[in-house]
């Protein structure tokens, strides 16, 4: 089922009418790939609109995506891999959407992807000439990343924005944002990208916390600000982390469902056990 399917209008009365959830998951660094499929066929009961499949910069772990997708497939699931440009050439990319669309994959996740250190970007520059490129070379429904905290690369949202509609207006269909804590800030950044002229559906990204070192990486690289109560709470409790994640989520969560929120797109490190206990919780 494509994007356009899953959060548009047409799906109403359809089969995710309650609220489309779906999981992001990664190539095992250790490729256990059994490890990693009893998490998904975990998730599973919860009947995911999508699982989405992180894409290793430069293609790396490609061979295990492949197999994955395959397995997830066969499992009965709705696929959406994600893709990042930076580095490819037009040849690898048509090769590679022939490569999905073989297997009957109907969505992906265009990305650039974080610039490498020799600044390599061969024929793409920004996710849009991405977008633009698998628009036309393609039937696959299309997903972009969005960031309410704004991406840590552009100098304020306003610009940020700007560029998101690019994607859109490249052929885009639905944003996934970056995780976020602070759903006031999602919804200004909700209503700042309405104001742009962009209506495609916006996708609330989910992290359950889970660890200190987790939570810390992300704060680093992803521009992304900690309420200080959650903050404090961490500092007091270390040793509840995982349960205080799980508290937030349910009520963050909650709180997105009583504003009408297109979808949850959970990031799920490859555990089932907290979404599974946010998702008992909320649906
Ligand atoms: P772009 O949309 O190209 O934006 C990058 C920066 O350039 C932004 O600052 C933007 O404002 C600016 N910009 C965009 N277009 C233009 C333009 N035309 N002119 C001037 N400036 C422009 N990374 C991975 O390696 N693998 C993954 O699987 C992966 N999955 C992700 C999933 C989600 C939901 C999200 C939110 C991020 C994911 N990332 C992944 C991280 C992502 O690759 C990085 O955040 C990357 O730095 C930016 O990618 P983008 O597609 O948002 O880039």
């Amino acid at each position: 089922m494509e994007l356009k399917e899953i959060y548009g209008q047409t799906n109403v009365m359809g089969k995710f009418s309650k609220l489309p959830i779906s999981f992001e998951v990664f190539p095992p660094k250790d490729g256990n790939i059994s490890e990693l499929f009893e998490q998904v066929r975990i998730l599973y009961k919860y009947n995911p609109a999508l699982v989405s499949l992180t894409y290793g910069a430069n293609g790396s772990n490609r061979d295990l995506a492949y197999e994955l997708l395959q397995m997830f497939i066969h499992l009965g699931l709705n696929v959406m891999p994600h893709f990042t440009c930076v580095g490819s050439s037009y040849n690898m990319v048509q090769g590679y959407i022939r490569e999905i669309e073989n297997l009957g994959i109907e969505n992906i996740l265009a990305l650039r992807g974080d610039l490498p250190e020799d600044d390599c970007l061969l024929d793409f520059e920004y996710a849009n000439d991405l977008v633009n490129f698998i628009h036309q070379k393609s039937s696959l429904s299309i997903g972009v990343a969005g960031y309410p905290e704004c991406h840590i690369e552009c100098k304020n949202i306003d610009k940020d924005i700007e560029n998101l509609k690019k994607k859109i207006d490249a052929g885009a269909d639905a944003i996934f944002t970056q995780l976020f804590f602070n759903n006031e800030k999602f919804y200004r950044y909700v209503d700042k990208v309405r104001a742009a002229g962009i209506n495609a559906p916006i996708i609330a990204g989910i992290m359950p916390i889970r660890s200190k070192k987790q939570i810390e990486k992300m704060v680093s690289i992803a521009n992304v600000e900690i309420p200080e109560r959650l903050k404090n709470q961490l500092e007091q409790f270390p040793q509840n982390i995982k349960k205080i994640g799980v508290e937030f989520a349910i009520n963050q969560c909650q709180d997105l469902i009583d504003n009408d929120i297109a979808g949850l797109h959970f990031f799920t490190l490859n555990h089932a056990d907290q979404t599974s206990e946010i998702l008992d919780n909320i649906l």
